[in-house]
């Protein structure tokens, strides 16, 4: 095969799922030279599962890439056709914004926003091998023989490593949705001494909804006011298409028990590790055994399909199966299967190999982001995407890298959480995993990184500028509540009466009277002291007032997490030779090299004494240096 030199780049990314195109077009919007791979282009940004983004934990995901200067929220909500507001009866704390996607439509959009992006070039090839040359990246070499050139290489290969998809007994190689599968790119990377890992996901069949009798399903119907995604995007106002839900009845269970021999997770055909949040229905079945039924959602992929996804009925049952387990649920009793549900198996590496950077150790300048890192969902992917971009365009520019740590965003724990402690299964964003999720809500994210965004270069001038007025409209706001004082007279008696509120005898500042749970801002109106302002400051200014108490602890939790992460530790640490530390404590700081205290306390293994030992390490080199 020729060695024909295609082209060469600044930056090359492997890869057009989630994932790549954030790598793609940061590295681009930063003004680098970046050619994007992907097996095939009518498949950009594909959702080969669920067709919606965001929910617990990944709305926050979203709006953090959008406060960064991505593209995800901007794209969801330009081709959403459903919006919801999760967990609104909780605290703000884990309010999560989802939407339904027009899946297609989604995928279109990317592709053009990729094509109309300068400085990036699109190409359809499947890269089989990774060019290094003395522990430095070199390029990478495609299907046909060619050659291409770069400095930074950004690999986001999904769920497509030596894809295979599992369907009862049948087994055959394949990338999701039918696409071809990318099979020689792993060897490339087990050639470089890159440790992977096999894992595994599932998805749920595909109905066609003229099949199906929504008489007896229960409509869920979005949100009547939707929130966008982006902080750039203005008022959306959209004919909603619902979703419905139905359940899993006695006759499922049954047809799944009678058939758990046949299905590949419990014959042991699936070797990789699968997700345990988000389980095939047969796990369900099993591991729930005292459940009698499970809910299900009929969820619309798009508006130009009658294809709609069953949302709870992941399985690799065989296809018999499948039929009889569709048809027994109310509402599916002739329901025609358009596209079985389907197990794949992929290789993914193993995530402690990589600095909080993303950038693997021992090699420079190669990146990894996605699902290839051992996460799962297309906001982790994206997520990490960004991420990567930012860090390959930061290392061209000799800049120190971006690591958003666990106090400023989600972003900082998905990759820590990686990075730091490995993951043994498909990881997915939880709002229990962040310790400060207070703190990090997806309302105030522009707050905590558009600056960042800006400094570093993605977010633009015109969208700062934006974001600066929306800031300074909040602090003039809340100093106003705190200097404006309400007199104890009739009138503001009565309205405090009116809402249920205590009297007052003495003057009260606006400010400590909208502490008071049952006094909302825009109540204020009444009184003539509401302000006119944008939904979105009302919001913070809101939420800053009535949870200052809780938030005033989160910071000082924060400050001495802070006070871990910032004692670093220098990387020509000896581990092997530390007296008092434990052996695994020696062996997983020799291979993960934590770049601080925090990070190290964090590593699996490594126990608090372990760290004491640490303490009186650095203060005895310290004293020495
Ligand atoms: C069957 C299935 C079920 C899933 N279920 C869930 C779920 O329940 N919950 C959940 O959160 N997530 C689920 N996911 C995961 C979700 O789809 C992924 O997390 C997300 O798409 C990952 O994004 P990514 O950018 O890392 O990779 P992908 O979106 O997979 O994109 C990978 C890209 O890399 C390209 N590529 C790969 N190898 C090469 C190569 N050698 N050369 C050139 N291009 C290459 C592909 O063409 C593609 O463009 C599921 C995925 C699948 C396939």
């Amino acid at each position: 095969m020729s060695d024909f030199i295609g082209g060469e780049y600044d930056v090359i990314v492997v890869g057009a799922g989630h994932a790549g195109c954030e790598a793609a077009l940061a590295t681009a919007r930063m003004g680098f030279r970046t050619a994007i791979f992907t097996l095939n282009l009518d498949n950009i940004a594909n959702m080969p599962c669920n067709p919606n983004i965001g929910g617990t934990a990944k709305g926050q995901l979203v709006r953090e890439i959008d406060a960064l200067g991505g593209q995800m929220g901007i794209a969801a909500d330009a081709n959403l056709i459903q919006s919801k507001i999760l967990n609104r009866g909780k605290g703000p704390a884990v309010y999560s914004l989802r939407a339904q996607i027009d899946r297609r439509a989604y995928s279109t959009y990317m592709k053009h926003v990729l094509e109309k992006q300068e400085n990036l070039e699109i190409k359809q090839a499947e890269v089989t091998d990774v060019l290094c040359e003395a522990g430095k990246i070199k390029g990478i070499r495609v299907h046909t023989g060619t050659v291409y050139y770069c400095q930074a290489l950004i690999l986001t290969t999904g769920t497509y490593l030596k894809g295979s998809i599992i369907i009862g007994e049948s087994k055959i190689s394949s990338g999701p949705d039918g696409l071809l599968p990318a099979n020689r790119l792993s060897d490339s990377l087990k050639g470089l001494g890159i440790e992977l890992m096999r894992f595994k996901t599932g998805t749920p069949p595909r109905i066609n909804e003229r099949s199906i009798d929504y008489s007896k399903l229960i409509e869920q119907p979005g949100d009547e006011e939707i929130i966008p995604f982006s902080f750039m995007t203005g008022e959306l106002n959209i004919e909603q298409v619902p979703c419905y839900m139905t359940h899993t009845t006695a006759e499922t269970h049954r047809i799944i028990r009678e058939n758990l021999h046949r299905s590949p997770l419990y014959s042991g055909e699936i070797k990789g590790i699968g997700p345990r949040y988000c389980p095939s229905i047969e796990d369900k079945v099993v591991r729930f055994a005292d459940k009698e039924s499970h809910q299900v959602f009929i969820e619309p992929m798009g508006l130009g399909t009658k294809e709609v996804y069953l949302q709870g009925m992941s399985t690799s049952m065989p296809e018999d199966v499948q039929i009889k387990m569709v048809r027994s649920l109310p509402g599916l009793e002739n329901a025609q299967i358009m596209r079985p549900a389907y197990a794949i198996e992929y290789d993914c590496i193993n995530p402690t190999q990589l600095k909080l950077s993303l950038e693997i150790k021992g090699i420079e300048g190669l990146f990894f982001a996605g699902q290839i890192n051992g996460s799962s969902g297309y906001e982790e992917a994206a997520a990490q995407g960004i991420m990567a971009g930012i860090n390959a365009a930061l290392k061209l520019q000799n800049r120190e890298p971006l690591i958003l740590d666990r106090s400023q965003a989600y972003i900082g724990v998905l990759i820590d959480d990686l990075v730091t402690k490995g993951t043994r299964e498909p990881y997915r964003m939880m709002t229990s995993r962040a310790e400060y999720r207070l703190y990090l809500r997806q309302d105030n994210a522009d707050l905590r990184l558009t600056p960042i965004g800006y400094e570093i270069g993605l977010v633009s001038p015109e969208r700062y500028k934006r974001f600066l007025v929306k800031k300074r409209l909040i602090e003039e706001e809340i100093k106003r509540l705190q200097d404006t004082i309400l007199p104890a007279n009739d009138r503001i008696n009565d309205f405090l009466e009116r809402h249920g509120s205590t009297r007052i005898v003495t003057g009260i500042k606006l400010y400590d009277l909208l502490k008071r749970p049952e006094i909302e801002y825009h109540y204020l109106n009444e009184i003539g002291q509401g302000a006119d302002l944008p939904k979105e400051v009302i919001e913070q200014v809101s939420i800053s007032i009535k949870y200052e108490g809780y938030l005033k602890r989160q910071m000082n939790q924060i400050e001495q997490f802070k006070r871990m992460e910032e004692r670093h530790l220098p990387d020509d640490i000896d581990y092997a030779s530390i007296h008092g530390l434990s052996s695994e404590a020696k062996q997983k700081l020799s291979s993960i090299k934590p770049v601080s205290l925090g990070q190290a306390s964090r590593i699996s293994g490594v126990s608090p004494a372990d760290i004491a030992v640490l303490l009186v390490y650095l203060e005895s080199r310290k004293r020495k240096s």
